[in-house]
């Protein structure tokens, strides 16, 4: 899934993984995760991510590497933003075919600026396993409460206008070389993001199956 940083690819990498039975792996998630636990890679990462800036390309692709080889990622997954540069998508290519693999879909959530400070101002995040909720368009059942495992919600640092302003600046070139390069390999699937959670689904779900038919 690619897209800008409040784009909606957790929210919808969530819902399609498990509609699809695989995997959801999100490379900002597991490095928060590192963050939380004090380890060298957290340690390594979290200047970075404070300043809005992407973590190196050897690092986040080493990172992305490991979790691809754990077994429950062997039938594919959605990876939720990652690659974020050319050289990600690259080496993600490498990796994929060094076992007859290769990208099946790139699916390219698209939103206005407008939009994407909404929903990155609005966000509220649980500790326990990252569910994604938003205090206007998503809200929890019980406020600061997630609903799925009863974690407190809290809103991420870097979602702080200054920080997300850097994010942007610093984030989105690279993602259009993103977007350049499976546009030449023929596996973008562009999808509105700016419909309701549901429909963006249902675009995505329906952009998916198309290939599967064409194939
Ligand atoms: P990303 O993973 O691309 O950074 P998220 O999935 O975390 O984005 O979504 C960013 C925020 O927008 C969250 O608060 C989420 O609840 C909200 N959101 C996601 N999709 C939609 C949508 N289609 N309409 C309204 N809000 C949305
Ligand atoms: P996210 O949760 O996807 O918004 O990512 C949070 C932060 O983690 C980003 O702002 C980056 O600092 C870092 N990050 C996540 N994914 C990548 C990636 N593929 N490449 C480099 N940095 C990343």
């Amino acid at each position: 899934m690619v897209g800008a940083p409040g784009a909606g690819k957790g929210t919808q990498a969530e819902i399609i993984s498990h509609r699809l039975g695989v995997p959801h792996i999100a490379s900002g998630d597991l490095f928060r995760a590192a963050v939380n636990d004090g380890s060298p890679l957290g340690r390594e990462v979290k200047r970075y991510m404070e300043r809005g800036a992407l973590v190196p390309d050897e690092l986040t692709i080493r990172v992305i590497s490991e979790r691809l080889n754990a077994p429950d990622a062997v039938d594919g997954a959605i990876l939720d933003g990652f690659p974020r540069t050319r050289a990600q998508a690259e080496a993600l290519d490498k990796m994929l075919s060094q076992r007859g693999a290769a990208v099946a879909a790139a699916i390219y959530v698209e939103v206005g600026l407008d939009e994407l400070m909404r929903r990155l101002s609005g966000r509220w995040v649980c500790r326990g396993a990252e569910h994604v909720y938003h205090e206007v368009f998503r809200p929890p059942r019980r406020p600061g409460v997630c609903d799925f495992d009863g974690s407190e919600l809290y809103q991420r640092p870097d979602d702080r206008l200054e920080t997300v302003r850097a994010r942007l600046e610093r984030q989105l070139p690279p993602m259009y070389e993103v977007v350049d390069h499976y546009t030449d390999r023929g596996v973008i699937l562009p999808v509105r993001g700016d419909g309701t959670i549901e429909q963006v689904t249902e675009d995505v779900m329906r952009q998916i199956a198309q290939p599967a038919r064409r194939g």
